[in-house]
């Protein structure tokens, strides 16, 4: 394991193993062990992990430029550091202090423990904020056992945090978050994992039983979680992720208007559309950064306002991303169609239509109609 000093440096070391094997990733729908094998090596999986558990304490414009720059590399890899990350930061800032949670956090920092998020269930759909399957028992432990429709490397994952009713009378809406370890759980495949792209996160369903000290259950509902963590910090890594592949469309676009270019000749206007695109979504996400570090910092907690720009960049980042890496396919012609070669711009865009569907964007917009028709604009 190396201690480089600077995060962003270790992420560009990662970045280029993702790269290397990221063809071989997307062919085969495979986990990206070898990139993800090299964020243990550079230390960066504990990236969002508080210090006193062993990890890097990262602030949020850290935390996007990583994203941003694993992305360039590979989409899939980039991804699923982001989603361990958001399981990382909702443990460190809401486990109360409790000693089971905190003994497994000092874990997670210590093994590099990497943790799944099972938020997703058959019959509610994408809605995080509703649960069928709930927490039963009362005494020194809890079972859960739910059908969960799509977990990213839940076969690779040490840990899972699960979402469910807090009881069984519970409502869809009284929810709470477990964490799970592998030795806890029995992971049955109910589905199979051979999409579009985003292949190399690997996210089939399963059902997922599991027994657990009661000590797991993180101590505050998980309303408070989603709001105040889950939802700000998921938006703004995903955004990043989607605008770091972007970039990297748009830089194989620039470099084939620069192989065409004659002397005298006018370069391809569209590659001045791309940037165009590029530069307000990454000005949106630098503010959307600067906006919600206060809220990372627990200084102040969202607002009703706060968490619809958020979804607000959601759904900015995961359309204007592919409009991006349609340019640039445009631009880089059959060059950018073909699976290979330099030019190749085909997986990045599949990757990117993905984002639209991660977290409906119907949803995020129906959400955000409700919540704004209250909220006076200043
Ligand atoms: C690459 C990838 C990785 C993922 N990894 C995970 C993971 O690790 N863990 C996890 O729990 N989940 C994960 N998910 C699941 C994801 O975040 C969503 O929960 C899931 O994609 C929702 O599935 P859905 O689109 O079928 O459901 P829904 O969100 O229910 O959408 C179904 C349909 O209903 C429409 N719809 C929904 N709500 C509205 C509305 N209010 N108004 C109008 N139309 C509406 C949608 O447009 C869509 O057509 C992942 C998804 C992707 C793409």
């Amino acid at each position: 394991v190396r201690t480089r000093t600077d995060p962003v440096a270790a992420a560009r070391a990662v970045a280029a193993v993702a790269a290397e094997h990221a063809a071989a990733v997307d062919r085969e729908a495979a986990f990206p062990a070898a990139a993800v094998g090299a964020l243990r090596a550079e230390r960066l999986l504990p990236a969002a992990l508080p210090e006193r558990f062993g990890g890097l304490a990262c602030d949020l414009p850290a935390l996007v430029r990583i994203a941003r720059v694993l992305a360039a590399g590979c989409g899939s890899t980039a991804m699923v550091w982001a989603m361990h990350q958001l399981q990382v930061a909702c443990l460190a800032r809401h486990h109360g202090d409790g000693a089971v949670l905190a003994g497994l956090l000092a874990r997670i920092g210590a093994e590099q423990l990497l943790v799944a998020s099972v938020t997703s269930e058959r019959g509610v759909g994408g809605n995080i904020r509703a649960s069928q399957a709930a927490v039963l028992g009362s005494g020194p432990e809890r079972t859960l056992d739910k059908q969960a429709s799509t977990v990213s490397y839940g076969r690779q994952a040490d840990a899972f945090l699960v979402t469910a009713r807090s009881g069984p009378d519970a409502d869809p809406g009284d929810q709470v978050a477990v964490l799970v370890l592998r030795e806890q759980v029995r992971l049955d495949l109910t589905g199979g994992w051979n999409p579009m792209g985003m292949r190399g996160t690997d996210s089939p369903a399963m059902r997922v039983r599991a027994t657990v000290p009661a000590g797991q259950l993180l101590p505050v509902p998980f309303a408070d979680v989603a709001a105040e963590t889950m939802v700000p910090l998921s938006h703004l890594l995903w955004s990043a992720v989607w605008t770091g592949m972007a970039a990297a469309a748009y830089e194989r676009a620039r470099r084939m208007v620069r192989a065409r270019h004659r002397p005298g000749a006018t370069a391809d206007p569209r590659l001045a559309r791309a940037d165009e695109v590029l530069s307000g979504l990454e000005a949106r996400l630098g503010t959307e950064t600067v906006h919600f570090g206060q809220c990372y910092t627990g200084e102040r907690a969202p607002t009703v306002r706060d968490l619809a720009r958020s979804n607000a960049l959601k759904l900015a980042a995961s359309t204007e991303s592919v409009r991006v890496a349609e340019l640039a396919l445009e631009t880089c012609g059959m060059a950018g169609y073909a699976e290979d070669g330099e030019f190749s711009v085909a997986r990045i865009l599949r990757d990117l239509y993905s984002a639209r569907l991660m977290v409906s964007n119907d949803r995020l917009i129906a959400a955000n109609a409700t919540a704004l028709m209250t909220v006076r604009r200043d």
